[in-house]
């Protein structure tokens, strides 16, 4: 069954506001033809969202799908790592999670099911590659079968001002923050091999991260406490062709009758086999 499953997936994400601290890289500088100006709302800057941070949001939202399942993670970090907070380390492992490696039996062995996805340890690629999201204020020329999405660039600043009354708010400190504001697009994610547990997991997490999009834990990126990073997300269904893909977005149309009965076979028929494979795996892990 997994066999009809293609090994690109992708992840419908949709954010009013998306601070990713410093590092979503724009084309500013070749679209300003130097005459750019940051706040200008006319820009028609695009970019690239980094997947560094869209991925640990998922991790996380796995690994807590694992705990649900009575099964313990792997910590993203390596257990020979030179923790600061030593105490807070071996917290995380009495809850829920194993030292990442340890689910390694032999040279031979997948590991835990996050281990086999992410990788990380002894030079072993993971085998869910994540790829950073090109995003565009023309939704016109949006791909989103290739995992591109409507997002419009906006350099903010904050001023930190004095509180003193004689200094009259005057600025201390200005802080420039890159946002994407009102993004909707696609995450294209590709498996290297495509194993039944693997979807299970990520739809699982994907529901579990749209129904946490309200918890602090659980939100993507930076600035949360102002509202940034509250992700809508949905796994978009693994068995719709290109066309249905572009069809989801197109706020024009309906969903066809064909896509209706392929998510009927998938509630009905597919995500029940993979979940069954994801138990399997979970509880046979060590
Ligand atoms: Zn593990």
């Amino acid at each position: 069954m997994s066999d009809d499953i293609s090994r690109d997936v992708f992840v419908r994400i949709q954010t009013d506001l998306l601070v990713i601290n410093d590092s979503i890289m724009t084309d500013r500088h070749h679209a300003s033809n130097g005459n750019y100006e940051d706040n200008d709302p006319q820009n028609q800057i695009g970019g690239i969202i980094p997947a560094f941070s869209l991925s640990g949001w998922l991790r996380h939202g796995m690994e807590k799908v694992i705990q649900q399942r009575g099964g313990t993670a792997c910590h993203p970090g390596e257990a020979t790592a030179n923790f600061r907070k030593d105490g807070v380390y071996n917290r995380d492992l009495d809850a829920g999670y194993h030292s990442k490696g340890e689910c390694l039996e032999d040279d031979d062995s997948n590991g835990c099911v996050i281990f086999d996805l992410f990788g990380g340890f002894g030079n072993r690629p993971g085998k869910m590659m994540r790829r950073p999201i090109k995003f565009t204020p023309v939704r016109s020329s949006v791909d989103y079968t290739r995992g591109q999405a409507e997002g419009h660039y906006r350099r903010l600043n904050r001023n930190v001002v004095s509180r003193n009354e004689d200094d009259n708010r005057e600025p201390l400190r200005n802080v420039e923050l890159d946002a994407v504001a009102n993004l909707d697009g696609c995450w294209h994610l590709s498996f290297r091999e495509t194993k039944p547990e693997f979807i299970a997991l990520l739809a699982e997490a994907i529901d579990f991260l749209d129904e946490h999009q309200m918890d602090f834990m659980h939100q993507l990126g930076g600035a949360r406490n102002f509202g940034g990073g509250i992700v809508d997300c949905h796994l978009v269904n693994p068995l719709y062709e290109e066309h249905e893909l572009r069809r989801v977005f197109d706020r024009g149309k309906e969903n066809t009758n064909k896509m209706a009965e392929k998510d009927e076979r998938w509630e009905n028929e597919y995500c029940p086999t993979f979940e069954s494979a994801l138990t399997e795996r979970v509880e046979e892990a060590p």
